[in-house]
């Protein structure tokens, strides 16, 4: 966290240095990323990403949306618009946080984008089946995602009964926990654990973690068998 000198932020362990939260999902021939947040640059550096097939988004807070201008460089390299996944709530807020995107009369250079609204049904991505999952941040509703074997899930405090029915099955779970700290729109480490052991799925991470939660290393030590601290950088293979 900017300005914070506790020891999580002044840790040496490259996994307690964390960007915002986000993914990218890969196939043979498909590459997904899930928001474009405001690290969305540096993220892309970082793992040498060189081809994007989609964006897909989870909710319009700033932390899942900043990065969005920096898909320009995909434009200009795939010369072509780059296909959005947003609901409702997401598109609106774009068209207004990044209005210049949208304009008639374009100014040269900025980001060229098809907008896909994305429902409760499934939808493939090149030859990634994505189902769509809906939990609730307080009163927003975020899209999950499952991809096959694996799901993801941040910025979630409650799940509804019928879409913890879509996570069952799932060989991977990335789920939020914030910190051990009650928290209005985040679930808590406790509470995190407690989703997963209800959905029983083998392999577990958690992600969208704060500088308060404590050091990567220590956590993952708390952890039930099967349950780990996501860390940045990270690669999960799924069969
Ligand atoms: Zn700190
Ligand atoms: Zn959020
Ligand atoms: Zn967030």
């Amino acid at each position: 966290m900017i300005a914070c000198d506790c020891a999580v932020c002044e840790s040496l362990d490259e996994k307690d240095k964390r960007f915002r939260s986000s993914i990218l999902v890969e196939s043979d021939t498909t590459t997904i990323v899930i928001d474009t947040t405001p690290d969305f640059r540096s993220q892309m550096l970082r793992a040498k990403v060189k081809k994007l097939d989609a964006v897909l988004f989870t909710h319009p807070h700033k932390d899942h949306i900043a990065g969005l201008d920096d898909v320009k460089a995909f434009n200009y390299f795939h010369q072509q618009p780059m296909p959005v996944y947003a609901n409702e709530l997401t598109e609106n807020a774009m068209r207004k946080e990044f209005e210049y995107i949208f304009d008639e009369k374009k100014y040269p250079g900025v980001p060229e984008i098809n907008v896909h609204r994305i429902h409760q049904t499934p939808v493939m991505i090149g030859d990634i089946p994505v189902t769509p999952i809906y939990v609730w941040h307080l009163k927003m509703p975020v899209l999950g995602f499952r991809f096959g074997h694996f799901t993801y899930i941040t910025d979630a405090n409650k799940i509804e009964a019928a879409e913890l029915e879509k996570i069952i099955g799932s060989k991977v779970l990335v789920l939020n926990a914030l910190r051990k700290e009650k928290h209005l729109s985040h679930f808590t480490l406790a509470e995190a654990v407690d989703v997963a052991q209800q959905l029983a799925v083998p392999e577990v991470y958690f992600t969208h973690i704060s500088h308060q939660l404590g050091f990567h290393e220590t956590v993952c030590k708390e952890l039930p068998s099967g349950m780990a601290l996501a860390y940045d950088g990270q690669v999960i293979n799924i069969q």
